[in-house]
């Protein structure tokens, strides 16, 4: 059975800086976004203005439609205008996040080889040097405070130079000639506008095309996200799919975004109560901590009236806790989906009777629910692979047709490596990722819903679980704890508290390890790979 989400009437066909161009300009000289740290602020004329210049000023150091431009920054008040400046100039944009190490960094420039990179003064002071020691790049723009008066390394020129001083600059960038006159007529269905990371928490990550036209038909949605009144708390990283996409849908629809580089509970409580905000756009694993941390009960919380979250799973008991604090002045938003997918796949107001759902299908787009073994579609209530087809689908794996061809099948649909099922009224239920289900004696076990019991242990700061290899059994669950500082508790209580809230074959067989941190993605997912790589190293 194939699931529909609501048609959409018209899909927009113009390149994304057009469209939120368009959307923007009514909101003229209003602020668009405040920086927490430094109160720089920016409106949107800014926003349109600065744009266009930039994209003049690359224009004119010859880059064109088909290049692409790495950027890689905290998130700031300069992300946005600088992402629409590189797209006007119908490169393409590869995201980076400012926590990669060495490694990571060129593994995702060697997957999106990018003809220029620009980064944020803070990546320069602290990251550049250890990221271009053993790379070949030749020129990074470098943008925000100090630029003029810090001496930057050999290879860094200051943004500002290019867009006033263009001509003397020279980036020496290789020109690919005649390449305008060979793609000026793609369609914004096929024109990249960003390489972003798949999630990559079982392998190296692989760069997501996503089009133009991926990106306008998700924001033709921003209506249900923000509205002009709204005060946004920017917090989820621009440089993901979901941070990304929620920032872009503030501004079409005129929200103020007050962007934190940075989480601390102390920075967050002073930044609701001085900007008054209304509406969070968390990561699953933060609100988490905001939870842990009893910040939900403060008096200053009380200006918030939603709260979005997704992109990582959430335990109902934690979502009945949030509900709790939060039912009296605001409502509390869950999704999911993927960076294949641009941007939710599933949607949906949580409530009492609503727990652990991410909601129902993102309008224009169709689902099925596979058998992982018949690879037959299945009807409700039935465990299987969810795929996906519609207009948010990427266009591929950029330089990986093998991956490609893997995940989008022959009519289209993309095999998401996650495991569901969905009710009779429609409503999704995500269980874990396939490759992660843990095989014990033929039963399978999720990891997420052991991490989530655990995560509820008042002990317990953070939690992974992982199958671990046993010559009986297939595999055993293995749990790494963090504990809370100060806390004295042990192995054996930690297997008892799984122990008296699962079936026996879920109890925590392959034993519990206390560690010091849990290797995360940059959207707080669990990195296994990492964690694998841990286990079998220490
Ligand atoms: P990414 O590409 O980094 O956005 O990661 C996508 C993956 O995150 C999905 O394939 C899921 O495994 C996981 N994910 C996203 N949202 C949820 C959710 N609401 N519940 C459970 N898992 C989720």
């Amino acid at each position: 059975m194939i699931l529909k989400g609501r048609k959409i009437r018209s899909l927009p066909s113009m390149p994304i800086w057009e469209y939120i161009n368009e959307k923007i300009q009514i909101f003229g000289e209003k602020t668009a976004q405040v920086e927490v740290e430094t109160k720089k602020e920016i409106t949107f004329s800014e926003i349109i203005n600065n744009s266009k210049c930039l994209s003049e000023g690359l224009k004119a150091q010859g880059i064109q439609q088909g290049d692409v431009i790495a950027i890689c920054s905290e998130n700031n008040i300069d992300y946005c205008w600088i992402v629409l400046g590189v797209l006007q100039t119908g490169a393409c944009c590869t995201l980076l996040s400012p926590t990669y190490t060495s490694r990571e960094w060129h593994h995702a420039l060697s997957v999106s080889q990018p003809k220029l990179v620009m980064c944020s003064m803070s990546v320069c002071e602290t990251k550049l040097e250890q990221y271009l020691e053993t790379g070949t790049i030749q020129n990074v723009l470098v943008w925000g405070t100090g630029t003029e008066n810090k001496q930057l390394p050999k290879c860094c020129i200051s943004l500002k130079e290019i867009i006033f001083n263009s001509k003397k600059t020279n980036l020496m960038l290789a020109k690919n000639n005649n390449v305008t006159e060979q793609i000026e007529n793609i369609s914004t269905m096929e024109l990249p506008a960003f390489i972003l990371s798949s999630s990559g928490s079982t392998s190296l990550p692989k760069g997501v095309v996503l089009t133009h036209f991926n990106v306008t038909t998700a924001l033709t949605t921003s209506g249900d996200y923000a509205s002009s009144d709204e005060i946004a708390l920017g917090i989820s990283p621009f440089c993901h799919a979901y941070g990304l996409l929620l920032v872009l849908m503030c501004m079409c629809e005129g929200s103020k975004v007050v962007i934190m580089r940075k989480f601390s509970p102390h920075i967050f409580i002073n930044c609701l109560q001085e900007y008054k905000v209304t509406c969070l756009h968390l990561m699953a694993s933060l609100l988490v901590v905001l939870l842990k941390k009893d910040v939900l009960d403060k008096p200053e919380c009380k200006s918030i009236h939603h709260v979005w979250t997704g992109a990582a799973p959430l335990n109902p008991k934690l979502q009945a806790l949030v509900l709790e604090k939060l039912s009296k002045h605001a409502v509390l938003h869950h999704s999911y989906g993927l960076t294949e997918t641009t941007f939710t796949m599933f949607t949906c107001i949580v409530g009492p009777n609503s727990l652990g759902t991410p909601g129902k299908l993102t309008p224009g787009m169709e689902c099925k629910v596979i058998d992982v073994e018949t690879g037959k579609s299945v009807g409700p209530n039935c465990k299987g692979e969810l795929c996906f087809r519609g207009p948010l689908l990427m266009r591929e794996y950029i330089r990986n047709i093998k991956a490609t061809i893997k995940a989008i099948d022959f009519d289209g649909w993309l095999h998401s490596g996650d495991l569901g099922y969905y009710n009779e009224d429609g409503y999704f239920f995500i269980v874990d990722r396939l490759k992660e289900i843990i095989k014990h004696q033929g039963y399978q076990i999720s990891p997420s819903e052991l991490e989530s019991i655990l995560i509820m242990h008042p002990a317990v700061l953070d939690a992974a679980v992982v199958g671990i290899e046993d010559k009986t059994f297939g595999e055993l669950p293995k749990a790494f704890i963090v504990k809370e500082p100060d806390s004295s508790v042990t192995a054996d209580q930690i297997k008892d508290f799984i122990a008296n809230q699962v079936s026996p074959y879920k109890k925590l067989s392959g034993g519990v390890r206390f560690v010091n941190f849990i290797p995360k993605t940059t959207t707080g997912k669990i990195n296994r790979r990492e964690l694998r790589y841990y286990i079998e190293k220490v």
